[in-house]
């Protein structure tokens, strides 16, 4: 039951944008519902949990949302002690201490919100009776050599519980994983509840209707198809509007497949009578915040014509077309850039209304990406690359993207706020241009064991940070909670952002280090060219990258110097 995969968390790292999942803000209500334990202090490791579970239990919001879920859900809302004997029989619990309840709340409330989605009363009566919190929940029967993992919900049966994992660090991926686990774990508990081997929805019958995954031909089709062959798997994509829309087309060419989508509707419907087909065709429309929209006006015909006959614009896309392998998407009615998570997402490719804008953008692309040896640019083989006017992802704008997560990768940059009238604004625009691909680089050519690669890079730091995202150290790491805040005494770091996940460290720096010397209309990023010479550590990063480069170029036989190579430095 691996809920998290370093591949999905990387592919929820959007860059440049930041996107803090929003604590909601809950009711304040009196903490009259929480009776205070008798407190019998029997080792030190008790009474301390009993100090730190007093303080989230004593909070007016976290009390509020306990009331909530008894009398919205009839679930208790409990904490479990370090090895909890009753909630925790086959895992070792690691009890929550007070730092911890920022990210209590904000599992609680989308936890709340998903279990609204169900119809009223239904899981009073079929949902577990408790919901137990805790900082970890690790499997006693864990091997000693893999890694300790705590799953963010666990169906503890004997108990009526679901076991909740509330991480010291969140990430994105807790929650938009973990949204669709939350409903596959409360099924294992209504299933449960099936005491008859002959029900329909019993696994000997369910197991007549498995489709062959073995000879679909798309990796959608697979996956689906593979999951939805468990009940569980199959009931959780009922709950994604969009995995129940593939599913749906699927079921039309696979018979068993469609036999079990009714199964286990009819299954939820002979619980309760609201689970009916108006429930079920709701649960399939995408919901507004999953949108994706298109914001150009489409009946306009003549929106684009003075940028189509800018022979210097046509002429550019031409030359970067050629040069990088990929095409150039810019008008608008193109498709819209394969985002990797189902959040709103909302754009506009650029008109005749932003003609300089544009026309100053695809200039300085034709000198920014104009200087890459085609050693490296066919190597990269991206397909794409988006011109964009809004990039808006889950409301929040997008200044470039590296989609280095595509078998095939596409580069994509968001102009809605570039201002060719302000150096500030040329200058950003320049960096994101290098940002993204060394992305891209650093998926293609840094390998295991290279030197910007794992540990190698990681270790440059100075001793005891840790990146908020993806390194070993990240989940111990108290400094994760106001990362940014309380990170600002480290050395080594071209950007703050870059203390996010490494390879945006490795983008910030090389993006600076690839501009430094152009910025503020010429006179130099002065700020960053004294910091390299006063930041040791970021000097060291900053030498690695370009020994880095210099191997690579050896190794493709790229001549240097080069623009490309003279303007990393180092030469
Ligand atoms: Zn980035």
């Amino acid at each position: 039951m691996k809920h998290t995969h370093p591949l999905i968390a990387s592919l929820l790292r959007i860059h440049r944008f930041k996107a803090y999942l929003a604590i909601a803000t809950a009711l304040a209500l009196a903490a009259s519902a929480l009776a205070q334990k008798p407190k019998t202090a029997q080792t030190e490791e008790e009474s301390r949990h009993a100090i730190a579970s007093a303080s989230i239990e004593q909070d007016p919001k976290f009390a509020a949302a306990v009331q909530r879920f008894q009398t919205g859900f009839g679930a208790t809302i409990k904490l479990a002690r370090a090895d909890d004997a009753v909630f925790a029989k086959n895992y070792v619990a690691t009890a929550l201490k007070p730092e911890h309840f920022d990210n209590t709340l904000q599992i609680l409330t989308w936890v709340e919100s998903e279990l609204k989605r169900y119809p009223a009363g239904f899981l009073k009566k079929h949902g577990p009776k408790n919901l137990v919190l805790a900082n970890a929940y690790i499997s006693k029967t864990a091997k000693g050599t893999t890694p300790a993992y705590s799953p963010t919900f666990i169906a503890e049966k004997s108990s009526d519980s679901i076991l909740v994992t509330v991480p010291t660090t969140m990430t994105a991926s807790i929650e938009v994983l973990g949204r669709g686990y939350l409903h596959q774990i409360l099924f294992t508990t209504i299933l449960a509840n099936v005491k008859d081997a002959d029900s329909p929805i019993g696994l000997a019958h369910w197991k007549t209707l498995e489709s062959d995954d073995s000879k679909l031909d798309t990796e959608t089709a697979k996956r689906l198809t593979k999951a939805s062959n468990g009940r569980e798997g199959l009931y959780k994509m009922l709950w994604d509007a969009w995995e129940f829309a593939e599913l749906t087309k699927f079921a039309k060419t696979d018979a068993k497949l469609m036999q079990r989508i009714d199964l286990v509707k009819s299954y939820m419907t002979s619980l309760d009578p609201q689970f009916d087909a108006a429930y079920w065709t709701a649960l399939a429309v995408i919901p507004e915040e999953q949108r994706v929209i298109c914001l150009n006006d489409l009946s306009d015909t003549h929106r684009t014509d003075k940028i189509k006959a800018d022979a210097d614009i046509q002429a550019d896309i031409k030359v970067l077309e050629k040069q990088w392998g990929f095409i150039v998407l810019w008008e608008p009615g193109s498709e819209a850039p394969p985002m990797p998570v189902k959040v709103r997402f909302e754009y506009s490719y650029f008109t005749d209304k932003k003609l300089h804008e544009f026309k100053t953008f695809i200039r300085m692309a034709r000198v920014n990406l104009g200087m890459y040896p085609e050693q490296i640019t066919k190597r990269l083989h991206i397909k794409n690359l988006y011109i964009l006017d809004t990039f808006d992802f889950r409301r929040s704008g997008v200044a470039g993207q590296g989609m280095n997560w595509l078998p095939q990768p596409s580069l994509a940059y968001g102009l809605r706020t570039f201002d060719p009238a302000k150096p500030a604004s040329i200058d950003f625009l320049r960096r994101t241009i290098h940002h993204e691909v060394l992305h891209l680089i650093d998926k293609e050519f840094s390998k295991e064991g290279g030197p910007i690669y794992g540990a190698n890079w990681d270790s440059l730091n100075q001793e005891g940070f840790h990146y908020r995202i993806g390194s070993p150290g990240a989940a111990g790491n108290p400094s994760g909670l106001r990362f940014y805040k309380d990170n600002t005494k480290w050395q080594g770091f071209a950007e703050p952002y870059g203390m996010n996940i490494a390879t945006d460290d490795r983008a910030t720096l090389y993006a600076r280090l690839m501009t430094a010397h152009v910025a503020d209309e010429g006179r130099g990023d002065q700020p960053f060219l004294e910091k390299l010479k006063t930041d040791p550590i970021l000097k060291a990063k900053a030498d690695r990258l370009i020994a880095f480069f210099k191997s690579l170029s050896q190794e493709l036989a790229i001549q240097t110097p080069n623009a490309w190579s003279s303007r990393l430095g180092g030469d």
